[in-house]
Formats: C-alpha cells, structure tokens, sequence
C-alpha cells in the first residue's frame, strides 16, 4: 500500500525539431514539429509526458493546470483528469487545451506507474505483448523515388506489412503516387492512404475507386472529419475492401462518441497526445468497442507501446515518419520495430526517458 503521494513537481517545456526535409499532405505543409514535453514528480520519482502540440500548450501546462496538480495525490490519476477537464473548461476543452492535458495525463500515469514501480501495461493490465506497426510518411512533398525509398523500406528493413502515404485531391496525380508506390511495396504489402481531408465526398470517391484497384484498403480523412455526415456519406460509398478512417482530431470521449454514433469510420484512430492522454485513450477505446468498431493508435508510436498494449478492438499503430525519427532521438528506450511490430519493455512507467540535454538545442 503507497497511500498517499504528494504531487511536488510540474513542468512544461516545448521544443521545435525541424524536419529532416520539407513535409506536406493534402491540406498543409510544414518544416519543424513542435514537442511540449511535462514532467511531474513526488519526492525522487518522476514521470514524463509529452504531447506534439502547439507551443501554447506549455503555458496551459505550468499556469493553469499545475495548479490542479500540485500537493494532490499522485496515485489519484483519475481525478486529477476530472479536475483538469474542469478547469480547461472556459478556454475550450479541445486543440491546445487538449494537448496540454494530455501530456499532463500521461506524465501523471508515468508517475504511478514509477512510483507502484509497474509497467504501465501491467499496472492496466495487459491483452497482448507486442503490438502492429504500419510504416507512414509519403508526403505529398517528396518526389517518386523518395516516396517509394521509404514506403519500401518500411516493408524490406522493419517488416511492416502495410503502409501509408499522403494524397491529394488531384485524381491523376494521386493515381500516378499510388501506382509507383505499389510497385515499390510490392504484392504482398498493402498500401494505405491518407487525404488530410483534402477532398470533397465525391473527389474522394473517384480516387477510391482507383485506390481500389491498387489494393489499398485504407483511405483516412477522405473528407474533413469536421464533417461527420460526409464522412459518413465516402464511407458508405467506398469500395467494400476499402475501409474509412479517422478520429486524430478527437479532443475527447465526447467527440469520439459523435464520430462512433454518426457511423462515419470503420475504424476509429486515437491519439492520446490530443485525446487527454492515456486516461482519455482507454475511454475512446471501450467507446469504440462498444459501437464494434476497431482503433488504431495515430502517431507517437513510444507513447501509445503501453496504452495499445491494454486497449481493447486495437489494430496497430501508426509508426509515423517524423515522430519516430523524434522518439529515437531524444528518448532513451524507444522502441525499435521487429517483424512489423514494437513489443513490451520491461521498465516501469512507459520506459521512456526524455534526454534532457540532447534537446536543449530545439528548446523554444
Ligand atoms: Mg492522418
């Protein structure tokens, strides 16, 4: 029995990593990713969270949130996220509000899991030990060669057995993409795609049908998920292989409720740095267990290991270009894929070590 555990320490701290080459998807391009890294502490235990959020988020962080956290119990994650979502309430409870919760939520469970000294998959109890990767990048801002180098190399070197790139609206465009990518996967491998909500429903259609063709049974964000009932609308009109994805936008159990009950996903993604952390991931996935619909973990595949280890109805985890290269970089024990999957670590918490001073140089 630990009893009570005064939470003594809460910091926030954002970092701008540029990329290692200019990116951009259907709707947006982009230079640097922006990280806001929490740390919380009780007595000699720490715990780390982190969110790829706007820098915004570190000031939501340190002045509003630390409040609600400081001298409470740290073996009380629950109700500190109860009191969080309270207190975020007049600002809005999504977009950057969001991220600082959640990088708060899952320094907080770090924090637990330290200080029981568990594994955080253990300490929810886990339903499986290693979890599926997909390889993910193809941005729209690479040219041919660069697209297929990478989508192939995800199959030939980490063994995924699917990938995804990014596509626009442009039909004749994304066909020519696709086609080249296909080649370079070759048969076995399935390609995924993925629109950034770059299309109208019926742009959106017209490039299924093409995908179709190429064996994609993927396609994410056809419409803007802003737009629940087109969403819905592409979904009923995809070819029967191809599934409809989305949910990175989901702030909450309350927007993954709307997205579930207007039947626009057939498979819902997560995303624990945007969907108030690992507390509000395990909500949105019993949600989406309930509605018999699946989840897949978008991005930072480090932090979703241990939460994807326990969810329920999970099918992999997107191994994002960016974030990956991110993880590797400046977290000791991120994972490294083997036969197209990350498996368990032993550590307590996550077995995420944020390297301190190997940031300092992206530190804003
Ligand atoms: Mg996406």
């Amino acid at each position: 029995m630990v009893g009570v555990v005064p939470i003594d320490a809460l910091e926030a701290r954002a970092y701008r990593i540029p990329t290692d080459a200019p990116e951009a998807d259907g709707t947006l391009e982009w230079e640097a990713t922006t990280l806001v890294v929490v740390t919380a502490g009780a007595g000699n235990v720490r715990g780390t969270g982190y969110s790829f959020a706007d820098a915004g988020a570190v000031g939501v962080a340190n002045r509003t949130l630390a409040a609600e956290i400081l001298g409470e119990n740290a073996m009380d994650v629950p109700r500190l996220w109860d009191r969080m979502r309270r207190r975020v309430r007049n600002m809005g409870s999504g977009g950057i509000a969001a991220g600082a919760v959640s990088a708060v939520d899952t320094a907080l469970w770090d924090l637990k899991a330290g200080l029981v000294g568990l594994p955080l998959a253990d300490l929810w109890g886990a339903r499986r030990d290693a979890v599926p990767i997909y390889g993910s990048g193809g941005f729209t801002s690479y040219d041919d060669d660069r697209l297929a180098e990478q989508l192939a190399g995800w199959v030939s070197e980490d063994g995924c057995g699917r990938v995804k790139m990014k596509i626009g609206a442009d039909r004749r465009d994304a066909e020519r993409r696709m086609t080249r990518a296909k080649e370079a996967i070759g048969e076995e491998a399935r390609l995924m795609i993925d629109a950034n909500g770059a299309c109208t429903p019926r742009e959106a259609l017209a490039i299924a049908e093409i995908a179709d063709g190429l064996g994609v049974d993927w396609f994410e964000e056809p419409v803007t998920s802003d737009d629940l009932e087109g969403l819905a609308f592409v979904r009923g009109g995809l070819p029967g292989a191809v599934d409809c994805a989305a949910g990175e936008y989901v702030y909450g159990p309350h927007d993954a409720r709307r997205m579930l009950e207007a039947r626009a996903v057939d498979c819902l993604q997560l995303d624990a740095t945007r969907c108030l952390g690992y507390t509000g991931f395990l909500q949105a996935a019993a949600l989406a267990e309930a509605f018999a619909i699946p989840i897949s973990a978008h991005t930072a595949p480090a932090l979703h290991l241990p939460v994807c280890r326990a969810a329920p109805g999970l099918r992999h985890i997107e191994w994002f270009h960016d974030h990956v290269r991110i993880e590797a970089m400046l977290f000791e024990g991120a994972p490294v894929p083997r036969d197209g999957a990350i498996a368990a670590s032993t550590a307590a918490g996550h077995g995420l070590t944020f390297k301190t001073k190997d940031a300092e140089r992206f530190a804003l």
